[in-house]
C-alpha cells in the first residue's frame, strides 16, 4: 500500500467532496450553474481562493462567511472529510480496478443525494437520471454474473418498495423508490436484499436514538435517503463477506 497514493486520493476526496456537497445543495433549486465561481449563499459574494480550501477554510473562518458572518453549513466539512476517507478506503479495498471506478461513481451519487435529502427532503430526479445513464453504461462494460441479475434486482426493488409505499402510506417516497431501484440494478438481487435490510435497520436504529434524544414521538419524519446510501456503501464494501457469513450460519 503506497502511502503517497493514499494521501493524494484523500486530498482529491476533499476537493470532490466539496463539489458533491455543492451539487446536493444546488441541483434541487437549479442554481448549480448560476455563477461560474463559488459564492456565499447569503450575500452572494464570489469567494476568494483562501475561502475555497476544503475543511481548512471552514476551521479558519469558524464556520462563518468572512463578509456577512452568516453560518456556513456544517455539511461542507463533514461531506468533504467523508468523501476523503471513502476515496482512500475504496482504494484500500479494491486497488486500481474496475471496482475502484464503481466505488467512486457510487460515492459521487450517494454524497449529493444524502445532502439533498437532508436539506430539502428530496432526491432530485435529475441526479438519479444522470447516474442511471452512467451506471447502465458501467454494467454494459462490467456486467453482473449472470447479466440479468441487474434486471431482477431492479425489478424486485421496484415492486417491493412500491408495495411498501402503498401499504405504509407515506413511510417512503417516490424518490426512495427510484433510488432503491437504481441500486437494485447496480448490485443485483441478493445484494439488493442485503441493502434493503441494512437500510431499514440503520433507519430504525437512528429513528429510535433520534426520538430518545429529541424526545419526539414515533411520528417524527426523518429523510430515508441517507440510510439507503449508507446501506449501499456497506454492501459495496462488505456485501460479499456479509452474505457469505450469513450463509455459513445456516448451511
Ligand atoms: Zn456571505
Amino acid at each position: 500500500m503506497n502511502v503517497s497514493i493514499l494521501l493524494i486520493l484523500f486530498l482529491y476526496g476533499l476537493i470532490f467532496g466539496s463539489f458533491f456537497n455543492v451539487v446536493g445543495l444546488r441541483v434541487p433549486n437549479k442554481t448549480l450553474f448560476k455563477q461560474k465561481r463559488s459564492y456565499c449563499d447569503t450575500c452572494e459574494r464570489t469567494l476568494t481562493w483562501s475561502e475555497l480550501i476544503p475543511v481548512w477554510s471552514f476551521i479558519v473562518q469558524r464556520g462563518k462567511c468572512k463578509e456577512c458572518k452568516s453560518q456556513i453549513s456544517f455539511l461542507y466539512p463533514i461531506m468533504e472529510l467523508t468523501t476523503g476517507f471513502l476515496f482512500v478506503f475504496t482504494y484500500y479495498l479494491t486497488g486500481f480496478t474496475s471496482e475502484f471506478v464503481l466505488g467512486l461513481l457510487l460515492i459521487a451519487l450517494i454524497i449529493p443525494v444524502t445532502v439533498s435529502d437532508i436539506v430539502y427532503r428530496r432526491i432530485p430526479n435529475r441526479l438519479l437520471l444522470f447516474f442511471s445513464l452512467i451506471f447502465v453504461n458501467y454494467r454494459l462494460f462490467y456486467p453482473l454474473d449472470p447479466i440479468w441479475d441487474s434486471f431482477i434486482g431492479a425489478g424486485f426493488a421496484l415492486v417491493l418498495v412500491f408495495l411498501i409505499i402503498v401499504l405504509s402510506k407515506g413511510g417512503m417516497g417516490m424518490g426512495d423508490l427510484k433510488y432503491y431501484t437504481l441500486f437494485g440494478f447496480i448490485f443485483g438481487f441478493s445484494h439488493f436484499l442485503l441493502l434493503f435490510f441494512l437500510s431499514t435497520l440503520y433507519g430504525a436504529v437512528f429513528g429510535i436514538v433520534f426520538a430518545k434524544i429529541k424526545n419526539l414521538g414515533r411520528k417524527a419524519k426523518i429523510p430515508f435517503g441517507p440510510f439507503i446510501g449508507l446501506a449501499a456503501l456497506t454492501v459495496f464494501y462488505f456485501g460479499d463477506t456479509l452474505i457469505q457469513w450469513y450463509l455459513n450460519l445456516f448451511l
